[in-house]
């Protein structure tokens, strides 16, 4: 790899403190910041607008054909729509990780990825980053927490955002569920790459996890 390059991957399971940290560290280090969720997340809105059944694969893969997903200013659009807010609401957390584990899906994504990060210097999470997408990055971080505390902190997220007809336990059975496909989908499921460093978010707070990336990336 290029040494003047700065690529680093994060990878984890839903509600670790990934983007939140990730972001922070790419303010810091004045680099880009990309969300591979989001991009999984905008298809699959795409297929639940178009009222596609999420079991049919070859009309989830014709929609596809048709969708253009991209990151402007740190937004993300779908079809030239910008589609932040809606990509977060919980019907699209509920039904991802079904669209995400086909194999035509992963193949787009991983390419559109993979061009993005050929000309800038950026931290890109996801779950398959350093392991799949950019197993070259100059940094790997995989960073988790306790499934009760990730699960608390989704439910704060959520309800904080007006959506108050969800329960806690609700909240933690859609996170093991997400974890369980994730983790035992045949393409690139989600694993700590060997060379990857833990950070274990459970009892530290935003910042000491932000300073444990940067300190990593200073020692080089
Ligand atoms: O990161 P976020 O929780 O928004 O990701 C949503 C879903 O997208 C994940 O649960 C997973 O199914 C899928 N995903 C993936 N590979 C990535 C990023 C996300 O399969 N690199």
């Amino acid at each position: 790899m290029d040494n003047r390059r700065l690529i680093i991957a994060v990878d984890g399971p839903a509600g670790a403190g990934k983007s939140t940290i990730a972001k922070r560290v790419a303010k810091i280090l004045n680099i880009e910041y990309i969300d591979t969720g989001a991009m999984y997340r905008a298809l699959t809105l795409k297929v639940i607008r178009a009222k596609v059944d999420i079991n049919n694969i070859k009309e989830i893969l014709k929609a596809m054909e048709t969708t253009t997903i991209e990151f402007i200013n740190n937004h993300i659009y779908l079809d030239g729509i910008k589609v932040d807010k809606e990509i977060r609401e919980n019907v699209i957390s509920t039904n991802v990780s079904y669209i995400a584990k086909i194999k035509e899906v992963r193949s787009m994504m991983i390419r559109l990825q993979r061009k993005i990060a050929e000309s800038t210097n950026l931290i890109m999470d996801g779950r398959d980053i350093g392991t799949v997408v950019l197993p070259h990055a100059n940094y790997k971080f995989f960073i988790t927490a306790s499934v009760e505390e990730r699960a608390r902190r989704r439910y704060i997220e959520l309800t904080e955002g007006g959506n108050e007809s969800i329960t806690y336990e609700q909240v933690l059975e859609e996170i093991k569920t997400r974890d369980r496909i994730d983790s035992t989908r045949e393409i690139a499921p989600l694993k700590k790459s060997p060379d990857a460093h833990l950070i274990d978010t459970t009892n530290k707070t935003i910042e000491e996890s932000v300073k444990e990336v940067i300190d990593i990336i200073e020692r080089g």
